[in-house]
């Protein structure tokens, strides 16, 4: 890896916001992904399932994958404003949906929510609060997603033009790889 590659991925990389059970926070969303992908979990860690039509996974033999959403949220941070990787399941991301249509939100234009996780393990509840102007002036969010995701998953950055799908078959033999390994690591 060059000293120019590491500096971009530096740049393309975003910290995951953790939402533990009884603690509650406030960010702005958009209409923003998610990416939807599917993950096992095996030996304490997240590995990325490479099932598809063209390869098998190896770790689906130990079990089904669950699939995961990501999204970028905005937090206030002392006055600043700033961006974080939200981890969603399609009940959490469905609820807030639904939640945004009855309640006369646009997501497309913006909306700053109310973020808590009733119970530990369980899935994120986002609430609507009110609109914010926020994610219309963003440039680029979906680019800068699928980048930080790349960067989050130990993956090649995508180019400029690639969409996820583009990607992740790009990256598949990556993703493989490491799947077989975690395949073959004797389980805890
Ligand atoms: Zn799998």
């Amino acid at each position: 890896m060059t000293v120019n590659n590491v500096l971009e991925r530096s740049r393309c990389q975003l910290p995951v916001l953790k939402v533990r059970p009884g603690s509650e926070c406030v960010a702005a969303f958009g209409e923003l992904g998610p990416l939807w992908y599917a993950v096992h979990w095996a030996n304490d860690r997240q590995h990325l399932c490479c099932g598809s039509d063209v390869v098998d996974c190896p770790l689906c033999v130990y079990g089904a994958s669950r699939v995961v959403g990501m999204t970028l949220v905005t937090t206030r941070l002392q006055a600043a404003s700033k961006v974080f990787l939200l981890e969603v399941s399609p009940l959490a991301w469905g609820q807030f949906s639904d939640r945004c249509r009855f309640g006369d939100f646009v997501l497309a234009d913006g909306v700053e929510a109310k973020v808590t996780r009733p119970r530990a393990r369980g899935c994120l509840r986002i609430e609507p609060l009110v609109r914010v102007d926020e994610f219309a002036s963003w440039l680029d969010a979906e680019r800068r997603l699928l980048r930080a995701w790349a960067v989050l998953y130990g993956l090649p950055l995508p180019s400029l033009t690639e969409t996820f799908e583009e990607f992740f078959r790009r990256v598949l033999s990556v993703v493989e790889a490491r799947a077989r390994i975690a395949a073959d690591t004797p389980r805890k």
